[in-house]
């Protein structure tokens, strides 16, 4: 057997089967030279090849929005609105007439080189487009020489889909029946290649070095998409011990689902918040399919990141009311747009930056677009009149923007009333905890918030110095951190000494070796993404408090994350069954199997 490689944890779940490569670049595309009286003839089939593309990628959108709703179709939006840019189109027709050359080699050329420029941009989100360039070049030269890469759809029997990288449409023509689970080199949990595997319950593991040299079509391999490890060629011990794991993973999903209607609250009567982190309309179905008690964040951005431009103040208000009345009497905590970072794209502009991450994001962009801003301040107070809201500032760095963003909600509030229009006049204003400066203020801006939640996506990030989309150091990206730890619990006793509530909307909060330290610690609610809530919800009825306070004290005062670790595996142990309880614990996962001695192989 290979060794275990490990990657990102994109999808949960597990497979074994047999792996089936796609290649990049398969399709050839010949050069050929025109003569002058075979030009128009070759624009217009240039013209055609185009129409069939379109008309692919609407029955697509169809077909999608019959599926998985109107978000996942969106990402087509993008593709038609490619095949309609005179950047593209009338480029290719001049192309043709200049250089006397077929449509095929000067439409790949004019894509291809968009595709390049975009994929080495820093920014997440503008390499994530040039998946969607990539995408329409495939489409379009396979109308143009038919015969390209094996699309998914195609698939004969149940595979493991090895890539460098999926597109969106790739991912699209899934059959959940033909495909057993994704192995990607590129991408992260944020990829549309993520997002849809998740909503299909497909296994996947993104940012695995190298996966396309390591493995045939044909090969065998195992996928553990809760902790992203892939072992190649795997033995025979290592197939029984995934059938095992993929055969626990399914029977406990059955058994965390009947919890649904139980509260979450610990042997000793301690109850915790477990509310949802959601970013489209379809999510509130899900949060409360899984038993959420309320949205501990809505992503306010990636309703309109498809968008020409940011809705108006009505529409914003139509969409969050929506949600707002679905999940009372349960509240809603509204996040103000955290444009900017990996979310580009919508008005207002944001420029091509260096370090995005460390750039114009979130409420610098909110406070530098007042207008923007008091928009989406409005419609969420004109919201909180018809149920129970909260607002959300993100990536809040000092005293001086929560006083700025404040002012503006102000100015919201006496113009709402000036109209005379009704809204929630004690609307409760929390703040993000998700850049270090703030942690180390805590009990400052605590003072001057009606409540905290803790964004570890970013505080970890900006914490120990690693892009959270990149693959290469992954490794490094620790939620069990001892400086993560000691922030978390700076932030909570800050809260809790001015008498606010605290909570976590990070992915740390879906880590169930994190649960019994968070809530030791006192956090009073953990918000993830919906279908992790059972998991974290059974950790938290199977221990006492005084355990949970126990095992905080015991890893608060470890000195390295291997300490940490070890301290959350052991108060952890058995509360979960038999599954191993890897979440966000990287290469450090495996090991301990790998090393399994001759005599336990043979017991196994
Ligand atoms: C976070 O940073 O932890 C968070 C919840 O916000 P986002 O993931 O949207 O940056
Ligand atoms: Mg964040």
């Amino acid at each position: 057997m290979d060794r275990m490689i490990s990657g990102i944890a994109a999808s949960p779940g597990f497979a074994v089967g047999e792996a089936h490569l796609l290649h990049r670049g398969e399709i050839l595309v010949e050069e050929r030279k025109l003569e002058p009286d075979e030009v128009e003839a070759e624009v217009r089939r240039f013209e055609s090849s185009l129409e069939k593309a379109r008309e692919e990628i609407e029955a697509l959108q169809e077909k999608i929005t019959n599926t998985m709703g109107e978000e996942g179709a969106r990402i087509f939006g993008v593709h038609q609105m490619i095949l309609h840019d005179p950047m593209v189109v009338e480029a290719t027709k001049e192309g043709i007439r200049q250089s006397l050359r077929n449509a095929g080699a000067v439409f790949d050329e004019i894509m291809g080189g968009m595709r390049d420029t975009l994929s080495e941009a820093a920014d997440e989100y503008l390499a994530q487009r040039s998946l969607d360039i990539e995408d329409v070049r495939r489409r379009v030269l396979m109308q143009l020489a038919p015969g390209g890469r094996l699309l998914l759809r195609d698939l004969r029997r149940p595979v493991v889909v090895v890539a460098e990288e999926l597109t969106p449409s790739e991912t699209a023509h899934l059959d959940p029946e033909k495909v057993l689970a994704f192995v990607t080199e590129a991408g992260g949990r944020t990829s549309h290649a993520a997002i849809m595997a998740r909503s299909l319950g497909v296994p996947a593991v993104a940012g695995v070095s190298r996966i396309t040299e390591r493995v045939r079509t044909g090969s065998l391999i195992a996928v553990d998409g809760t902790s992203g490890q892939v072992a190649v060629n795997p033995d025979e011990y290592m197939i029984k011990f995934f059938e095992s794991q993929k055969a626990i993973f399914a029977e406990l999903e059955r058994e965390l689902l009947k919890l649904k209607n139980l509260p979450a609250v610990t042997l000793d009567g301690r109850e915790v918040e477990l509310s949802a982190n959601i970013e489209f309309p379809e999510g509130v179905e899900s949060a409360l399919n899984y038993g959420a008690r309320g949205i501990g964040l809505l992503r306010t951005e990636y309703l309109y990141l498809g968008c020409e431009e940011l809705p108006s103040e009505d529409k914003q208000y139509s969409d969050y009311l929506k949600m707002v009345e679905q999940v009372a009497p349960d509240s809603v905590i509204i996040r103000t747009f955290d444009l900017g970072g990996d979310k580009v794209g919508v008005v207002p502009a944001t420029p091509l930056e260096r370090n995005p991450f460390l750039g114009w994001r979130a409420i610098r962009v909110s406070l530098a677009h007042p207008k923007v801003f008091m928009n989406q301040l409005r419609a969420i107070l004109r919201t909180s009149a018809h149920g129970p809201v909260k607002l959300i500032f993100p990536m809040i760095s000092g005293l001086e923007e929560l006083m700025q963003a404040k002012e503006i909600l102000n100015q919201a509030k006496e113009s709402l009333s000036r109209e005379g229009m009704p809204f929630d006049e004690d609307l409760p204003v929390g703040i993000m905890m998700e850049i270090p400066a703030a942690c180390a203020m805590a009990d400052i801006l605590a003072a001057e918030a009606d409540f905290l939640s803790i964004g570890t996506n970013d505080l970890i990030q900006y914490s120990l110095a690693v892009d959270r989309g990149n693959a290469q150091v992954a490794y490094l990206y620790q939620e069990l951190h001892p400086a993560i730890l000691r922030q978390v619990k700076m932030v909570i006793d800050a809260g809790h000494r001015h008498g606010k509530w605290v909570g976590m909307c990070g992915e740390m909060s879906a880590n169930p070796l994190a649960t019994m330290i968070l809530i030791g610690m006192g956090l009073d609610e953990l918000s993830m993404s919906p279908e992790l809530l059972p998991e974290i919800k059974k950790v938290i009825r199977s221990c006492t408090h005084a355990e949970a306070k126990a095992c905080a004290d015991d890893a608060l005062n470890q000195n390295t994350v291997e300490g940490v670790t070890g301290v959350a595996r052991r108060y952890t142990e058995g509360k979960l069954g038999e599954l191993v309880t890897d979440v966000g614990e990287g290469a450090a996962v495996y090991p301990p199997l790998l090393q399994t001695t001759e005599e336990e192989k043979e017991d196994a």
